[in-house]
């Protein structure tokens, strides 16, 4: 990362010169600056959920006050914000719970199929409401040293946006998640593939940042907060594997997992 300073200067015979620095910022200058624009767009998040809840009290408390329509139209979206913010939170606490525990290897055996076949019962619902169909394809067993709590994220993270920005799109004419699990020498796989709109090229490699988000408007209609695939880095980086995207527009991405097998 480097900074630039264009400077314009004028000498004693007024003729002008450009000045052009550029400073090789260190680690820890980019750490910071990293860590302020972090705590900038957290609080940018959660301030604009706050000034509409804050709008609609206010609201409630004056000119709507004998309004009853207007009571149950305005708590409704009251009561989202408020899940908004909730769902916010929890997730930024997440991730500082996996930073601060980011250099310890956790060492329980767990089966990984029964994650991701938990994870795919639980989000059937929304997969139904949406017309996608779920799959597993998986051996009889892989276990992983791992946390159960943080692998259960992993596998809900990335097949839920499978199926909110991937199979369920307008676009999209093949509505199918596929999860496939596979081993490769000491390696556990997890595929998660969809057909949707796929990703651009540029996007890729920014999508495992905190906030960053193809389109914010789509993220924040469909309930996301933009920390979803920070979180399953982070979780998977401390589990000791690999995080992979690969897409290409129009024909959907696939999200892929490597861990470590479990070994006796
Ligand atoms: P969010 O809370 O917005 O879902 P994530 O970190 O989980 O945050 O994802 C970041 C962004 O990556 C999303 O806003 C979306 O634009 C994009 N994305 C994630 N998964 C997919 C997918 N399967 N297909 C297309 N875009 C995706």
């Amino acid at each position: 990362l480097f900074e630039v300073n264009i400077a314009a200067l004028a000498d004693e015979n007024f003729e002008r010169a450009l000045i052009l620095s550029l400073h090789d910022l260190s680690d820890a200058r980019r750490l910071e600056r990293m860590r302020v624009d972090f705590v900038a767009n957290a609080s940018h998040e959660l301030r604009t959920p706050l000034a509409s809840l804050l709008g609609f009290v206010e609201t409630l408390q004056g000119p709507a006050k004998d309004d009853a329509e207007a009571r149950t139209r305005f708590l409704a979206i009251m009561r989202e914000q408020a899940q908004r913010m909730a769902r916010l939170v929890d997730d930024l606490l997440s991730l500082s719970r996996i930073e601060q525990h980011l250099h310890v290897r956790p060492e329980t055996p767990v089966d990984l199929i029964g994650i991701f076949r938990h994870i795919a019962d639980t989000l059937s619902p929304v997969a139904e409401e949406r017309d996608v169909t779920l799959s597993i394809i998986a051996p009889k067993a892989i276990v992983v040293p791992g946390d159960r709590d943080e692998l259960l994220r992993v596998a809900e993270n990335l097949i839920e946006n499978s199926i909110k920005y991937g199979a369920s799109d307008p676009r999209t004419s093949d509505r199918h998640v596929d999860v496939e699990l596979t081993t490769h020498g000491r390696q556990a796989q997890i595929h998660v593939r969809d057909h949707g709109p796929g990703i651009a090229p540029e996007h890729l490699p920014r999508l495992t940042e905190r906030f960053y988000r193809v389109d914010a408007g789509q993220s924040r209609a469909k309930g996301g907060t933009g920390l979803g695939l920070a979180i399953v880095k982070h979780i998977v980086a401390r589990h000791g594997g690999r995080l992979n995207i690969e897409s290409k527009l129009g024909e959907g991405a696939t999200f892929t997992v490597t861990l470590p097998l479990f070994e006796d």
